[in-house]
């Protein structure tokens, strides 16, 4: 039985609260706890038609006591190289191709912004999926955080010391993979988009699990995974999994 995980990008002071409240509020309807990803320091200015929202951290703390994931999501979510590292989703990245001592920088960083804030971070996502291994080498040295969101595979698997939930779409869908995680941007979300998730959760709810239900196993990848991340980086166009996955 395929069991779900949610998660939400780009949360930040400057993001568009009404829509962030909506999903919150059917999540909660649901009793579905996603995974959160939260920029540190947002310096991404595509982020500031947003108004700059004084509250944002006791948002995220109130998120964390629900048990929500909090995941880091990159540093300052600007890109800076046109590399698309080990998963080439896009080829920009906030990581990808950044010397370690960089890397490590950018870590430590947001780190120490989340924390101050009163945040324990146990997942982290680079923005545009694009980090490389110097990026794992950075987490490693400077941080405790061991699970990766992110690639293709047909169910969580453990790699170069890191656990990795794989992420597999970019909207509610059925797929007949053991984890699925379903990455949505609030942001941009649409009146289509908050049917189409109501709609599945009225039928799947059940289904979605939370980080913090995650028994995690030094599973190896094997040939099913490879094959499925091979069809997925080769086949996209046909699959179309990353719909509105731009950021
Ligand atoms: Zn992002």
């Amino acid at each position: 039985m395929t069991r779900y995980i949610m998660r939400l990008d780009d949360a930040s002071p400057y993001r568009d609260i009404r829509n962030w409240d909506r999903v919150e509020a059917l999540l909660d309807q649901f009793g579905v706890r996603p995974i959160v990803g939260i920029i540190p320091d947002n310096q991404d200015q595509s982020f500031r038609r947003y108004a700059r929202d004084e509250k944002f951290w006791d948002r995220a703390q109130n998120w964390q006591a629900k048990e929500w994931g909090i995941a880091m999501h990159g540093y300052d979510h600007v890109y800076i190289s046109h590399c698309s590292g080990i998963n080439p989703v896009n080829a920009r990245s906030e990581f990808a191709g950044l010397p370690l001592g960089e890397q490590e920088a950018k870590i430590e960083k947001g780190l120490a912004i989340l924390t101050e804030h009163g945040l324990t971070p146990r997942v982290f996502f680079a923005p545009a999926h694009t980090f490389d291994h110097n990026t794992l080498l950075a987490l490693k040295n400077k941080s405790e955080i061991r699970i990766i969101s992110d690639t293709v595979a047909t169910e969580i698997y453990f790699r170069d010391g890191f656990y990795f939930i794989p992420q597999q779409a970019g909207a509610v869908r059925k797929l007949w993979l053991k984890t699925v995680t379903f990455c949505y941007h609030p942001d941009t979300m649409n009146e289509a988009a908050f049917d189409e998730l109501q709609r599945f959760l009225q039928m799947h709810a059940n289904r979605f699990v939370a980080l913090s239900d995650l028994v995690l196993k030094p599973r190896r990848i094997n040939l099913l995974d490879r094959g499925l991340a091979w069809a997925y980086f080769n086949l996209r166009g046909y699959l179309k999994p990353h719909k509105d996955q731009r950021m």
